[in-house]
């Protein structure tokens, strides 16, 4: 766990994948003492986000494909992205469309970036929505679901019944595939 006193108001506590890492930002008118105190009163919930970030990372590990598996993880990560880029190049246009039609969806942009903690993301002032390259491993239903999510998003901007409701007349088993990406403890 890695302390940094810095400019800020109150602790911060981020935790990053793959393994859980944990750094925490703290204002300089506290003490270490203090800033362990209060990580010790967080500690379950610290330990409950590492399990969470763990478990995907492990997840995402099996999915990697076994002429791979041998590469460094920056060099396989690197072959990997390509692989993903070519995939979802091909197949996003082919869904996207369609799903377009079908949503009443006149004008969009779209993009992928490689994300590691979304799958996706919307604009709705701009139209547009970003992909994370991540789901190139994924089946096309989970890109499918991912994409019909961010669309049905530059409507509804959050995930209240309206939102849930119009998920559950164009991709009924969504539920299903929200729990492959995005599996619980
Ligand atoms: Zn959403």
């Amino acid at each position: 766990m890695r302390i940094t006193f810095k400019r800020v108001k109150c602790v911060r506590i981020a935790i990053h994948p793959p393994i859980g890492e944990v750094r925490v930002s703290a204002p300089y008118w506290m003490s270490r003492p203090q800033v362990e105190l209060m990580l010790a009163e967080k500690q379950d919930w610290i330990h409950a986000q590492q399990e969470k970030i763990l478990k995907r990372h492990q997840a995402l590990e099996a999915r990697v494909p076994p002429e791979l598996r041998h590469l460094q993880p920056a060099e396989r990560l690197r072959f990997q992205k390509l692989m993903w880029r070519t995939k979802l190049h091909n197949a996003v246009p082919e869904l996207l469309y369609p799903w377009m039609q079908r949503l009443n969806i006149e004008q969009v942009s779209w993009s992928l970036r490689y994300m590691r903690t979304r799958w996706g993301t919307c604009n709705p002032r701009r139209k547009k929505i970003t992909l994370s390259l991540t789901l190139g491993q994924f089946d096309i239903e989970c890109l499918e679901y991912v994409l019909v999510h961010e669309l049905v998003h530059l409507r509804i901007h959050n995930h209240g019944p309206d939102f849930k409701a119009e998920m559950d007349r164009h991709i009924p088993n969504w539920r299903a595939i929200q729990r492959t990406l995005n599996p619980k403890i």
